[in-house]
């Protein structure tokens, strides 16, 4: 219960899904978390939580993330977990949906690093997690074309920012993982017509027959938070119930 004890959290997209568990995750471990989240309804849920604050973040608003850079202490711990999952082929994917993904998905986490980096590297050091995922360049998933294209954009820019920063004590590291049970994924299955038949689908490709928990990844995010993984940086760890490995 004290594994991130003494240390400050930035977790974006906290409303619901991976970046909510994280969020419980955290000030479990003794982490002061500030949660935020365009979603201020589902963001409320959070205020009464110990150790936790919110506060409304667009993360594809530059200056409201610089407004946070100003007022906010800088982390310890940067959960950049923001992103959107386009459904298609290149053929379902016009240019607004392109540049929408890519600013969500990817540019929001180069504000958000770009503004909190240097209060990081006053403080001496810290840790960043971006969210990735299996889709990305670790393997082709049917109809997540844009998706997966930002999401390995994820994944070369962690790997950028942990060269860069290694020898000054912010280690950065990406989280790949399957397919997780959340609310978007629910809404997904959803849309998609036959919901039976699409969740079946979702889970027939998940070699353990299940998807995953958000706290199964939160249990990687805290590990990747804490001084427990104080030796890794630069990587991408897939947790996808053997998706990849198939
Ligand atoms: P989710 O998609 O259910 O929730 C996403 C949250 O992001 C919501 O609370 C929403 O309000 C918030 N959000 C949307 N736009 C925002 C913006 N502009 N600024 C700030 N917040 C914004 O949660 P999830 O499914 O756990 O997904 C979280 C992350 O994990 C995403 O980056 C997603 O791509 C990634 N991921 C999800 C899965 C999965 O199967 N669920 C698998 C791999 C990776």
């Amino acid at each position: 219960t004290d594994r991130l004890k003494g240390k400050t959290a930035i977790v974006t997209a906290a409303a619901q899904g991976m970046g909510r568990t994280a969020v419980l995750a955290f000030a479990a471990e003794g982490a002061r978390v500030l949660a935020t989240d365009v979603n201020a309804e589902r963001l409320a849920a959070l205020a009464d939580v110990p150790g936790v604050t919110t506060r409304l973040l667009d993360v594809t608003d530059g200056a409201a993330v610089a407004a946070l850079a100003a007022e906010a202490e800088a982390p310890d711990i940067l959960f950049n977990c923001a992103g959107f999952v386009h459904h298609g082929t290149v053929l379902d994917c016009d240019e607004a949906a392109w540049d929408f993904s890519f600013d969500l998905n990817v540019k929001s986490m180069y504000r958000m690093i770009r503004a909190l980096l240097p209060g990081m590297l006053d403080n001496g050091g810290g840790s960043v997690i971006n969210m990735a995922s299996v889709a990305s360049s670790v393997i082709g998933a049917p109809n997540r074309f844009v998706y997966g294209a930002s999401k390995a954009a994820v994944i070369g820019m962690t790997k950028a920012l942990a060269t860069d920063f290694v020898a000054r004590g912010v280690r950065f590291n990406a989280v790949c993982p399957g397919t997780v049970e959340s609310p978007s994924l629910e809404g997904r299955m959803r849309a998609l017509g036959d919901y039976e038949t699409t969740r079946a689908a979702f889970v027939n490709r998940q070699p353990m027959g299940r998807l995953g928990t958000a706290e199964e990844i939160a249990h990687l995010v805290v590990y990747l938070a804490s001084d427990e993984s104080a030796f890794m940086t630069g990587q991408a760890i897939v947790i996808d119930g053997g998706w990849s490995n198939t």
